[in-house]
């Protein structure tokens, strides 16, 4: 595949300091597809030094200017939607028709969404006596995951340039290739030089330099929860500001009035979709003890449908990562009921749909995110039981409800401890605040909540 060998600062793709290279591997078949640079602290400074630079002149930018080059990306991203997906594909393995209609769509809906925001908001307000001037934070880092390459990038990249904050981005190794294609496309957009720089390189070595660089004003970072405790750390004992996005074991709960085969499909859809690796997967379903063989038996052949459709995971990391929780979950006593530790095919890192049932609690598969396409399927006495068993993980990112009458749903949606739920299926919202309670965040993606992330508060006193 096409791939650049340097790093975008300043507004140019230029060599970088470090000599070590990133090898992309296609996952569907293990091949290495192209080589990009493994930046290192050398290239982070540069790159926080250019957008340091930049940062005075794009914040003093106006607003209607800087919505206008997010409207020029938006654009330049639509263009390029094929050139996306493809990439997409060719690093992540999700199907095509998946990267078409889930990782392109979705991040040029959040760039239009903030191309709007950015043009409509107000950054000044009157208070009393007081005016109020929302001013951008400073200097972005953004660390993002490879789950959705370019949906994660959009979410913090967006905002901040919305905000008039500038950015150092530091991707995913997995997925540098979608990285290069947005910063392309930032360049085509006509976004000023230093406002916006790319820098591929290792988590430990470009991502730990990204997060320690005192030229860095909020770290803004999406993946693990393990990784997202360091940055928080490291940037606490600078008092850096952070935005943290982690991980999730989100219920699913299905209350005895739901019509069960439309919850248990759709159940099933969210969790394996790209192959299971999404954050606010719905990977725990919460059943009542009086229906719960139907759901199980509903759910072993809406999993077997899945078959060859699902892609492979990312990394033979991530494969051997997915099947040991498969054993653990069997050797813990769940029934399995779908799928399985082996490799459904010789070449490639896929996973087969898999779906455990008589899931206890307490058990691994309940607990821990296993970022695969891996169901666990539980039983509740009540809605007491049920509630207890939704808010007993120290993760609180997202969740489902359903139920046959919507008030009932939303009442229950309200007392869970998480920071989305979708009520009988629920459809993504662009502008709707995404993010964590307890151990799944810190702060808020998309939306006027996205955006106020990149902002700080100033008032004058009359
Ligand atoms: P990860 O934490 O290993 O990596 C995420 C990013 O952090 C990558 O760019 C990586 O290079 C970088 N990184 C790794 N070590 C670092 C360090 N010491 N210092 C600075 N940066 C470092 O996570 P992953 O395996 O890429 O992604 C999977 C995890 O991400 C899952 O746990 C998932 O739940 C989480 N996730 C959360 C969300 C969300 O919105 N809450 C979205 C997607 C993924």
């Amino acid at each position: 595949m096409k791939a650049h060998d340097g790093i975008y600062l300043d507004g140019a793709w230029r060599p970088a300091a470090s000599q070590d290279v990133i090898e992309v591997v296609d996952p569907a078949d293990e091949q290495v597809i192209a080589r990009v640079p493994a930046g290192g602290a050398e290239d982070v400074d540069a790159a926080v030094r250019a957008a340091r630079a930049a940062l005075p002149g794009w914040a003093a930018t106006p607003p209607a200017e800087r919505a206008a080059r997010l409207g020029a990306l938006r654009d330049v991203l639509e263009a390029r939607k094929d050139e996306i997906a493809e990439t997409v594909t060719a690093e992540l393995g999700s199907p095509l028709a998946f990267s078409q209609a889930v990782h392109a769509a979705v991040p040029i809906a959040v760039a239009g969404s903030y191309a709007e925001l950015a043009a409509t908001h107000s950054f000044e307000a009157k208070v009393g006596n007081s005016t109020v001037y929302e001013e951008p934070v400073g200097v972005v880092g953004a660390i993002t995951p490879w789950n959705y390459p370019l949906h994660q990038i959009v979410a913090k990249v967006a905002p901040s340039l919305a905000a008039g904050c500038t950015v150092v981005l530091k991707p995913a190794e997995d997925t540098p290739l979608t990285a290069q294609l947005f910063a392309e496309a930032v360049h085509e957009a006509g976004v000023p030089a230093g406002v916006f720089n790319l820098v591929t390189g290792l988590g430990p070595v470009a991502g730990q330099a990204l997060a320690e660089h005192p030229g860095v004003d909020l770290v803004s970072f999406t993946g693990s929860t393990a990784v997202g405790r360091r940055i928080a750390a490291t940037a606490g004992a600078a008092v850096k500001k952070v935005a943290l996005e982690l991980g999730g074991k989100s219920a699913n709960v299905i209350l005895p009035s739901a019509d069960l085969a439309r919850a248990v499909n759709v159940g099933v859809a969210n969790v394996m979709s790209n192959s299971g690796q999404t954050c606010s997967a719905w990977t725990r379903m919460l059943v009542h003890r009086d229906r719960y063989e139907e759901a199980v038996a509903l759910a072993a052949t809406a999993a077997a449908k899945y078959g060859d459709r699902i892609g492979p995971v990312v990394s033979a990391k991530q494969q051997a990562r997915v099947r040991s929780y498969i054993e653990k979950g069997i050797a813990e006593g769940a029934r399995l009921i779908a799928g399985g530790p082996e490799s459904p095919r010789e070449r490639g890192y896929f996973i087969a749909p898999t779906v455990f049932a008589d899931v206890t609690p307490e058990m691994t598969i309940a607990q821990e995110e296993i970022f695969g396409p891996v169901l666990s399927i539980l039983r509740y006495d009540d809605e007491d039981d049920a509630l207890r068993i939704a808010n007993g993980t120290v993760y609180g990112l997202a969740g489902a409800v359903w139920a046959g009458d919507e008030t009932e749903a939303v009442a229950f949606a309200r007392r869970m401890d998480t920071g989305q739920v979708d009520i009988n299926g629920g459809r993504f919202n662009p502008r709707a605040p995404f993010g964590g309670y307890k151990q799944s965040g810190v702060g808020r993606e998309l939306g006027a909540h996205g955006l106020a992330e990149y902002l700080q508060t100033k008032s004058l006193q009359f």
